[in-house]
């Protein structure tokens, strides 16, 4: 378990976060959260080094709800308290999502700008006034140089993911941007990476920031063998117990989309004479544990679990991770699969994805920024056409023309 002493009531944040917090299960919070959340609600600068994945948002959006709630300023037409800036419309929304479900037994107004979209709407929102806005660089410009949006009310500045807004051009416009920031704010600064250029715009634009950083998923990523399998949805089942006849797979983690289908898959793999259990939220604690500490000490091979359940499983040498089900949320497919290549030890990753699912392949690859490999060596490797939509036409693809196909993809 992450910091297992470590609880969200030691941040004694707002009962209205903490049982929004409770109600989405979390129970312990992630180590950016630990080391983020108490400097953030102290008013603080923070540079944090972190992934998307890694509940990130989460140590930001807390706090600064909080400290929102006790300010208690009125919204001001076209003027926001918090502004969050992020590379993409992606991003934007899901941070957008997040503020919105946990902040949901507060009272607050956001919203949600980027670019490629109406931008009338979104004027009329701000219009109406916000305390939060979360958007991406070129929209906000655009906004606020047709005085849609002004920003000397900011008080609370975010950049999530600057390295990639970076990478992606943005500079000019975050330079505009942070201009017309108020002097005095608090500014947190979120990058995956803290190459030179980051580390001097940081000190640039945030005031004796506090430096927190986590391990990043991406450096266990490396170390894991990551492999896709195309196949019908009504294979699955068959093709889990094929690859588990190797050996060599002898602590497994199988993800599964819901809890039903957690228990479908234990059922049919004890059934089949696997050793194996589902864990997930409808599981008391202890039942958790048990079936935890089976698993840890080896009496049981396979651990079918929901991508709730899987925050908390910190279980050395697992060797495999199947991802029965595409995740939804494509940061999910960095947290399943980071369960195992811990500790330096190389692990393999599955995914099965049916033909239904291959838009899920698309965007876990945009965000991992690379293609994964398709493995067609096994019986029920399925070649039917892709979604419409998907950019892989073909199950294998020489490096060159994925590369060029990424390109026109422009991740
Ligand atoms: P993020 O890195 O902010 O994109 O978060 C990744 C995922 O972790 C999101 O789906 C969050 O809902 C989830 N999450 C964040 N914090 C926690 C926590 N303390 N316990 C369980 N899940 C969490």
């Amino acid at each position: 378990m992450y910091f297992m002493s470590a609880s969200f009531a030691q941040f004694e944040l707002h009962p209205s976060l903490l049982r929004a917090v409770a109600e989405d299960g979390y129970t312990t919070p992630t180590p950016i959260q630990v080391q983020a959340i108490p400097h953030i609600l102290a008013g603080s600068d923070l540079l944090g080094c972190a992934q998307t994945g890694t509940g990130k948002t989460a140590a930001f959006a807390l706090p600064i709800l909080h400290r929102m709630d006790r300010a208690r300023r009125p919204v001001i037409s076209g003027a926001p308290r918090v502004l969050v800036v992020c590379p993409t419309r992606e991003l934007a929304a899901q941070i957008g999502d997040s503020f919105r479900s946990y902040g949901r037994h507060l009272r607050f107004r956001q919203s949600v700008i980027f670019g490629g979209v109406s931008q009338n709407p979104q004027v009329r929102a701000l219009e109406r006034g916000v305390h939060v806005l979360v958007a991406t660089p070129g929209r906000l410009l655009d906004l606020m140089n047709q005085r849609h949006v002004r920003l000397d009310e900011v008080d609370t500045f975010v950049a999530d993911e600057a390295d990639r807004m970076l990478d992606m051009g943005f500079l000019p416009d975050l330079k505009r941007i942070v201009a017309r920031l108020p002097a005095r704010r608090q500014s947190l600064f979120f990058s995956a990476t803290l190459p030179d250029h980051i580390v001097e715009l940081a000190r640039q634009w945030l005031h004796n920031p506090v430096h927190v950083s986590t391990p990043s998923p991406a450096t266990k990523v490396e170390l894991i063998e990551q492999r896709v399998l195309f196949v019908e949805q009504n294979d699955k089942r068959a093709l889990l117990a094929n690859l588990l006849q190797s050996s060599q797979a002898s602590r497994v983690l199988v993800f599964t989309r819901t809890k039903r289908r957690a228990d479908q898959v234990a059922r049919h793999l004890s059934q089949s004479g696997i050793r194996a259990d589902a864990i997930h939220g409808n599981k008391s604690q202890s039942t958790r544990q048990r079936l935890l500490q089976g698993f840890r000490n080896g009496a049981m091979r396979v651990l079918v679990a929901t991508d709730l359940a899987s925050r908390g499983i910190d279980v050395e040498g697992v060797t495999h991770v199947i991802n029965y089900d595409m995740p939804h949320e494509p940061e999910s497919y960095v947290h399943r699969i980071g369960r195992t290549g811990r500790a330096g030890v190389t692990g393999t990753a599955w995914s099965f994805c049916g033909t239904d699912e291959r838009g899920c392949l698309v965007t876990i690859e945009r965000l991992i920024r690379r293609q994964l490999f398709v493995n067609t060596d096994h019986p029920y490797h399925s070649a039917r056409t892709p979604a419409p939509g998907s950019p892989r036409s073909q199950v294998r693809r020489a490096p060159k023309r994925a590369k060029a196909a990424r390109s026109r993809r422009g991740s």
